[in-house]
């Protein structure tokens, strides 16, 4: 699993913010309770001076150290005791204002050696979320409220199957890619005329996939080349940005390129699309593609090697119908 570096940041940002605010609200709420029972506080206070005098008998090095540890322990255990009534008589859970970690597992560093911990990457799934809700309607758009019913189901002519049946093949193929995803180099291409559900499937996979904890990105085909030609032309922080889209786009476990076609055409676009398709297949990375250009238009408008990449490694899902933005208006 790659995590996004942007996202990733963003996160870690988050994650220490929430840690200082929980923080603060513990030190809040241990006011109000010394301030209602002040022997707690004379107790914590104590507390610690028992631990203080612990040490200090462990390290004196005069005679048997452990009697008095012992006398001290016991102490503090009833000291602790006294301090956990007190506490929950006022209501409280009584560990509620205790010097320990949110998260046990990771100690609250967020990582368990180089492995993001459960906390941190529930915040991660949050940002992402957030980051491709800023570009798809990842509420609206999922596979619940996919509907068939905005295909024909007339047969098609000379026999063939009806769009709503073809659609329905399309979406069942996309709904088991997005559930039995992994980062194996699976790929799909989808092609078909404007208004035919090719953003929208694009939106669930999106979603479905990003829930799992994986690296998502989604960008249409404009912006992508946009960044590449920032990161080769531009100087400053805009060649930065461009260079951190393109490390962006590389590395996600999952990328999704919208509108291809839509770009300018012109061979510094054919070569970077080429050298997306083709850095990730080699490091077996998922993609999925969407284009109003079939796959004959895809030769010739990019390359032949683009056009035999995407017939070749990825799975060609088309769509049919009739554009869905213009039933929804009743035309
Ligand atoms: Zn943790």
């Amino acid at each position: 699993m790659a995590l996004d570096g942007k996202i990733l940041a963003r996160s870690l940002d988050s994650y220490r913010a929430g840690l200082q605010r929980r923080t603060r609200e513990t030190e809040r709420l241990r006011q109000t309770i010394y301030s209602k029972q002040p022997r707690v506080e004379q107790i914590d206070r104590l507390l610690s001076e028992t631990v203080a005098a612990a040490v200090a008998a462990a390290v004196s090095g005069g005679g048997d150290p452990r009697e008095e540890i012992e006398k001290l322990r016991d102490e503090n255990l009833a000291l602790q005791a006294e301090r956990a009534e007190l506490i929950a008589e006022l209501g409280y859970p009584y560990d509620c204002i205790d010097d320990k970690p949110f998260c046990e597992e990771c100690s609250d560093h967020g990582f368990i050696g180089k492995k993001p911990c459960s906390c941190l990457m529930e915040i991660y799934r949050e940002e992402q979320r957030k980051e491709l809700s800023s570009l798809l309607d990842l509420s609206g758009e999922n596979f619940g409220s996919f509907r068939l019913d905005y295909y024909d189901d007339t047969p098609a002519e000379g026999g063939g199957v009806s769009p709503r049946r073809h659609m329905k093949m399309v979406y069942t193929a996309c709904l088991r890619y997005a559930e039995s995803f992994s980062p194996d180099g699976e790929n799909l291409f989808f092609s078909g005329g404007t208004g035919l559900g090719k953003t929208f499937l694009s939106s669930c996979i999106a979603g479905a996939v990003s829930e799992k904890g994986y690296s998502v990105v989604y960008e249409t085909a404009i912006e992508l080349i946009s960044s590449f030609e920032r990161a080769r032309f531009d100087k400053g922080e805009d060649a930065e940005e461009g260079e951190e889209n393109v490390r962006r786009y590389l590395g996600c476990d999952l990328l999704i390129i919208d509108d291809l076609g839509t770009e300018l055409s012109t061979s510094f676009a054919a070569g970077a699309l080429y050298d997306v398709i083709n850095s990730r297949l080699r490091s077996r990375k998922n993609t999925v593609i969407s284009s109003n250009l079939g796959i004959d238009e895809i030769r010739r408008r990019y390359s032949p090697q683009i056009a035999s990449r995407l017939e070749g490694e990825y799975e060609n899902l088309r769509f049919y119908g009739r554009d869905i933005r213009l039933i929804k208006r009743g035309l």
